[in-house]
């Protein structure tokens, strides 16, 4: 049997492990195993010695029956179209799962970008543009910034987009800065978004969050931002890392300190800090773990070893899926990306709504429709949960999937 180079590997895997909740038929199951579109594409890069280097670049849209294709964009030496498959099927179901008007999307370019000049990231992002202008649109896909990209290069595909068709879009790019039709609030959303369902599990299970150790793996927008939202919130961060240090301490952080004084991914000096490495940080004796960086952290490897009572995605897919079980074996509680990173998409949702509305919120506004919104599928996920005897993971699983195929069958696509 010749296999299938469309299907994305990680949905399939997911979408087996649903069976015991969820029948899916076989037809459904092809629906959702492989994305719609996937574009692999080569960008000419001119770099600042005059010398060209053409870079492997990806945007693949995995389903769009619910609305425009939404997700982000990632500069890494790792990127993949395997890993953006994997990305924009978690796409799809987390905006399914929040009931946004939005399908899947994730994209990226293969290149270290820590390696380029300024301009040959401004060169890098406009060069993105060019080549899938017809791909990308505020009612077709809609790009926003994941890992290396920022407003800053948000901007520069939104003025390149611009430019291209002759008629400013705000509305194709989200995560844009707040001069430029950027939404209030944007910024943290996926740090708050994470905080605010930590806080209703909390409340639920009736923990106080004084007495939380917390451990953060990743200081970029979702790490760094969770931790100082987290700090002022009276939780105890014990270690941080980033892909070149790690730090612990026992008796907790000085959250601020770190912040203001952290340079160029390098954590401060402080007295009574322990270096720590990434594997230590993800077995450490503590309540609540957030992985705020890569894919497949927590893996069959190391699962076991998982100390803390509660893991917060912030990452996308930080959880391999055989690792999955073993933490469900164990008690570990876990909050899954497609739930607890929500915020950045949802905050997505908002600035879209801003730009076609041309009527701009307060942070105020924005906080408060997120908090509602993330409080809503928390509960549904609960419920779910409790009704199937499944994990969290699963439980936000079985509803997104449900609206995706709902939506399709009624477009007559099944
Ligand atoms: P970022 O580029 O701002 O930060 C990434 C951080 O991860 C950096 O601190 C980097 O040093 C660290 N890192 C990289 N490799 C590491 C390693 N091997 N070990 C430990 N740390 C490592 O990116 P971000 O926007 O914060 O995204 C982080 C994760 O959150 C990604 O999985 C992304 O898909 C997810 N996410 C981000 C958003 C958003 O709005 N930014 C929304 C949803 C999900």
């Amino acid at each position: 049997m010749v296999g299938d180079e469309n299907e994305c590997a990680f949905a399939k895997a997911q979408l087996k492990k649903l069976e015991k909740c969820l029948k899916l038929s076989e037809s459904e199951f092809n629906l959702l195993k492989k994305p719609k579109r996937s574009l692999a594409f080569t960008i000419p890069l001119k770099m600042d010695s005059g010398e060209i280097v053409f870079l492997n670049s990806y945007r693949v849209q995995y389903n769009d029956a619910l609305g425009p294709t939404k997700g982000g964009i990632r500069f890494h030496s790792e990127v993949n179209l395997e890993e953006a498959k994997t990305l924009a099927f978690l796409m799809a179901l987390k905006c399914a799962l929040f009931e946004l008007p939005y399908g899947g999307a994730k994209g990226g370019v293969e290149v270290n970008p820590r390696a380029l000049s300024k301009a040959e990231l401004e060169r890098l992002s406009r060069g993105f543009v060019r080549e899938i202008h017809n791909f990308i649109g505020p009612d077709l896909d809609i790009p926003a910034p994941d890992i290396n990209t920022d407003e800053q290069v948000m901007a520069w595909m939104f003025d390149e987009y611009s430019k291209i068709k002759g008629r400013l879009a705000p509305g194709v790019f989200t995560g844009k800065p707040l001069a430029l039709g950027g939404s209030k609030g944007r910024d943290v959303a996926t740090a708050m978004g994470g905080a605010y369902i930590l806080r209703l599990l909390e409340a639920m299970d009736e923990l106080n969050p004084c007495e939380l150790r917390l451990a953060i793996q990743g200081f970029g927008n979702a790490g760094l931002n969770a931790a100082r939202i987290l700090c002022e919130r009276g939780y105890k961060i014990i270690a941080l890392s980033n892909s070149r240090q790690g730090i612990y301490n026992k008796q907790g952080l000085d959250i601020p300190f770190i912040i203001s004084n952290y340079r160029e991914r390098w954590f401060p000096e402080m007295e009574g800090v322990e270096p720590i490495s990434n594997n230590e940080l993800l077995e450490l004796d503590c309540d609540v773990l957030i992985p705020a960086a890569l894919s497949n952290q927590i893996t069959a490897e190391n699962a076991e070893r998982v100390k803390a009572r509660i893991v917060v995605e912030l990452a996308n897919a930080p959880t391999a899926p055989e690792a999955d079980d073993i933490l469900f074996r164990n008690g570990v509680k876990v909050l899954p990306d497609i739930l607890a990173n929500a915020g950045g998409v949802i905050v997505s949702y908002f600035e879209w709504i801003q730009n076609s509305s041309n009527e701009y919120w307060s942070e105020q506004k924005v906080f408060e429709r997120l908090e509602k919104t993330m409080e809503n599928a928390f509960y549904q996920i609960v419920r779910t949960s409790q009704q199937e005897k499944c994990d969290y993971r699963t439980a936000s699983y079985i509803i997104a999937v449900m609206n995706i195929l709902n939506a399709e069958r009624l477009r007559g696509s099944l």
